[in-house]
């Protein structure tokens, strides 16, 4: 076994890995392509670079993503250390200056006596004699994701383009909505219909495709569009064409009313417990508010809670669930770690938490010790149980409380659930 342990990738989960392992005393080689190489989104030479929005989301413990920052802050993370650091004033969220931000993760990087960076791109084959954490990101270089297959023993890297939202099923209204399957084949809860009447479809109809989309990067466009059709640009073909393609009502009558609806939209179910549906057929590339907006017009979703919006862009993450354990290592090569995106966590806080959690368990082998498992009742510790749960529609998970484990008492208020949901995981988190 060699005496270091290398990082390949010095982006969000590769910077917080690599400080995990260099402050438990143990030297790390972290290699990161840039400046020779960039990928389509990456542009500065520094360490930590954030590719898009310079938001970590909200600060409040009662947010699943701000629990999850709470949790890394007495985790001692150095990336969440460094956001608080140079962040910008933005009400309840946490906003960084992003050149600031990647400024400080590098100078605290170069400070770690027993890290080396090596600027360069890894391509060669990981040797599993050597414990390793592959951080490589979404947009892992072309030489990377070949290295990975061959690790794998899989034909290709998941790769998505677009994503549909994901809604917490406590917020559906059941009064309108219905399970069941097209042609009645119901005793299962496996898909959740809402139906909609003429005029209903209209309004609904009207207000998508008036509502704004993000703008894609370049590298993007052509992907996407190739790929997987968003929605909006769906409907902007005619009026019935959703209504004959993922809105089609056939088979279906409403139990209520007995009349076949006029379109229906599908959910299906996400998680094994059931408590997440994802709305079927709607990748879109809508911004955001707008998404709330315009699909809270659809008949049983006026007060739903959106765990996690629709997406687009170029995504590279491998099957976790088959390939990995809790503590982000391969089932089969356990001293070959993953971290980041590429895991199937999304977004920033997410990222930065797997290294975390890869960085301190590749140091738990390296000394021969047990590993250290999050209780999943702690978000880190239900994202490292989502991704490594059996999922036969594996896609990436943000942070978000639908993955916890529901509290023993039940409580209607929402922000008191969560808040009691935060309680619960935090007092978990001060024994670590
Ligand atoms: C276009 C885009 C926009 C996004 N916007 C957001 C957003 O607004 N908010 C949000 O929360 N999340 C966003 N994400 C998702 C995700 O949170 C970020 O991509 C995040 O940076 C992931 O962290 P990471 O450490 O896994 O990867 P990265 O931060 O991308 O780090 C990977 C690093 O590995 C390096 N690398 C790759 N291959 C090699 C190699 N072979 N050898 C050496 N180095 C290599 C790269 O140069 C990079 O520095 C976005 C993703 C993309 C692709």
């Amino acid at each position: 076994m060699k005496d270091y342990i290398i990082v390949i990738g010095g982006g969000l989960a590769g910077c917080e890995s690599a400080y995990q392992i260099a402050k438990r005393g143990i030297n790390v080689k972290l290699y990161e392509m840039k400046p020779s190489v960039f990928s389509p989104a990456h542009s500065n030479s520094n360490l930590a670079e954030i590719v898009c929005s310079n938001s970590f989301k909200s600060n409040a413990i009662t947010n699943a993503c701000g629990l999850l920052k709470e949790e890394l802050r007495r985790l001692d993370s150095l990336l969440i250390r460094c956001a608080d650091e140079t962040s910008v004033p933005a009400g309840q969220a946490l906003a960084v200056d992003r050149e600031k931000f990647s400024d400080l993760v590098t100078s605290e990087i170069n400070k770690l006596d027993n890290v080396e960076i090596i600027r360069e791109e890894f391509n060669k084959e990981i040797d599993d004699n050597c414990i390793t954490v592959i951080a490589t990101g979404p947009l892992t270089s072309e030489k990377m994701e070949k290295q990975i297959l061959k690790l794998t023993g899989k034909d290709k890297l998941y790769f998505y383009d677009a994503v549909a939202p994901i809604i917490d099923k406590s917020s559906i209204n059941m009064d309108i909505a219905f399970y069941g399957d097209r042609y009645g084949r119901q005793g299962d809860n496996s898909y959740i219909n809402l139906p909609f009447t003429k005029e209903e479809y209209q309004k609904f109809y009207d207000a998508l495709i008036n509502a704004e989309v993000v703008n894609l990067h370049e590298f993007e466009k052509k992907e996407i569009f190739e790929g997987c059709m968003p929605i909006e640009v769906m409907a902007k073909r005619g009026e019935d064409t959703i209504r004959f393609g993922p809105l089609k009502p056939v088979g279906f009558i409403d139990p209520r009313t007995n009349v076949r609806p006029y379109a229906i939209v599908q959910l299906r179910q996400d998680n094994e417990a059931g408590t997440l549906y994802n709305m079927v057929g709607f990748q879109t590339n809508l911004k955001f508010g707008e998404q709330k907006r315009v699909f809270s017009m659809i008949p049983g979703l006026e007060n739903a809670e959106f765990v996690k919006y629709g997406v687009m862009h170029r995504n590279t993450y491998i099957n976790s669930p088959s390939l990995l354990n809790n503590t982000f290592n391969l089932k089969n090569k356990p001293n070959i770690f993953f971290a980041g995106q590429i895991t199937g966590v999304e977004g920033y806080v997410e990222s930065i938490a797997s290294g975390l959690s890869a960085g301190i368990n590749a140091t738990k082998i390296y000394n021969n010790d047990v590993p250290m498992i999050f209780s999943d009742e702690t978000v880190i510790g239900a994202l490292s149980k989502y991704i490594s749960s059996p999922n036969k529609r594996f896609q990436p998970m943000n942070a978000n409380f639908g993955i916890l484990p529901p509290l023993e008492e039940k409580i209607k208020d929402k922000q008191e659930r969560y808040k009691k949901q935060a309680e619960r995981s935090l007092k978990s988190i001060n024994k670590f």
